[in-house]
């Protein structure tokens, strides 16, 4: 089987051409033609014709392919379901915000945190994607948009935030932000691009030093042991005080905090006493949090609080002079919000 070609990062990209005695300004030609361009056809920019012969030969240019699409009514959320060359099923969402977008990318099939409030998590992790199945997430809903939307092919956010365990799949999550960040690349901004973690010790260990300066955000949900492991089981594991740790070990510039995200669940984490001890826990932290009201989905054993709750819990970490975002939902009418993404029907289909 051929090698992608969107599974090479620059400089892997600039080896294959050393070793090959291509010219060396193939690199940035063909970088600039798939992914600042984006063009899905064959280059056509200044490049030979033996050096175009050599990589059809020897690499495959081949996206994931989208398989439906689902838009909100509500709000111009769009949700992918790709599909895979082995037939598993991932979902990838554009999230509008003034007519550009963010876009929360899978990085895995399935997840194995398997966490308690999470549609994802019932479907056990499957595989790891590649790097090229994670970029091509990010070019296939590019072109969509200049299909369907054109003049609004303005993805300036990412966030792995999509199924999976970011940190479980960390060299292709990391060479995928390679490119992404590649000046010869997409040029989406460092500042821009956001990993989020159910807390993965073995992956925060890495962090700082293979993955400097893309944003961090971690899924928190309790600050008391107990209630965590019953939302993250890895929690036992990997407990909260060595999660944050290694997080705090971040080096940050002025502009840059650690993202906490916390899932407001009625009458389960959503109490004052819950809000205190988890201002008490963040306070000095370079912290910003993000608070996500449980978004439900079918089977779900949890429930989201009355708005009224929300904003007493927010007002009590605003006491603590936290900065604090409650996250509004977008896409539910297609079950395109926060920890709804399941793709498991892939299983079926693939059975019958
Ligand atoms: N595995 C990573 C990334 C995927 S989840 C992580 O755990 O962070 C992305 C975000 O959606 C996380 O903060 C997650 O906790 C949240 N989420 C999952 N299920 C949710 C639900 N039902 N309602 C609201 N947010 C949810």
């Amino acid at each position: 089987m051929k090698r992608s070609f969107y599974d090479l990062n620059y400089s892997d990209l600039d080896a294959v051409i050393k070793q090959n005695n291509l010219n060396p300004s193939v690199a940035a030609v063909l970088f600039n033609w798939h992914y600042k361009k984006k063009e899905n056809t064959q280059c056509r920019d200044n490049i030979s014709k033996s050096s175009l012969d050599f990589f059809e030969q020897h690499f495959d240019f081949s996206l994931p392919e989208i398989d439906t699409v689902q838009e909100s009514k509500k709000d111009r959320t769009v949700k992918f379901l790709f599909k895979l060359k082995d037939n598993h099923k991932i979902e990838t969402v554009l999230i509008p915000f003034n007519n550009k977008y963010s876009i929360c990318l899978s990085s895995q099939v399935g997840c194995a945190m398997n966490c308690s409030f999470c549609f994802t998590g019932e479907q056990g992790l499957k595989r790891n994607l590649a790097t090229s199945e994670i970029i091509g997430q990010f070019l296939k809903a590019w072109r969509w948009l200049a299909t369907n939307r054109p003049g609004e092919e303005r993805i300036l956010n990412v966030v792995f935030m999509g199924q999976g365990e970011p940190l479980h799949n960390f060299d292709a999550v990391k060479k995928a932000c390679e490119i992404f960040l590649s000046q010869h690349g997409t040029s989406v901004g460092v500042q821009k691009i956001t990993v989020s973690t159910a807390g993965y010790v073995p992956g925060l260990k890495r962090w700082s030093q293979e993955i400097p300066g893309v944003n961090l955000a971690l899924s928190l949900h309790s600050p008391f042991a107990e209630k965590r492991n019953e939302l993250i089981p890895i929690n036992r594991k990997y407990p909260l005080d060595e999660v944050l740790s290694y997080i705090d070990k971040i080096p940050l510039n002025k502009k840059q905090f650690i993202t906490y995200e916390y899932i407001l669940i009625k009458d389960f984490n959503d109490s004052p006493d819950d809000a205190k001890k988890l201002g008490m826990l963040l306070t000095g932290k370079s912290a910003y949090i993000n608070l996500i009201p449980f978004n439900e989905f079918p089977g779900a054993r949890y429930e989201r609080p009355e708005s009224d709750k929300v904003e007493q819990f927010k007002a009590i970490l605003d006491t603590f002079r936290i900065p604090t975002l409650t996250r509004g939902v977008k896409g539910d009418d297609v079950l395109a919000a926060c920890g709804q993404l399941n793709s498991r029907n892939e299983i079926t289909i693939k059975t019958n």
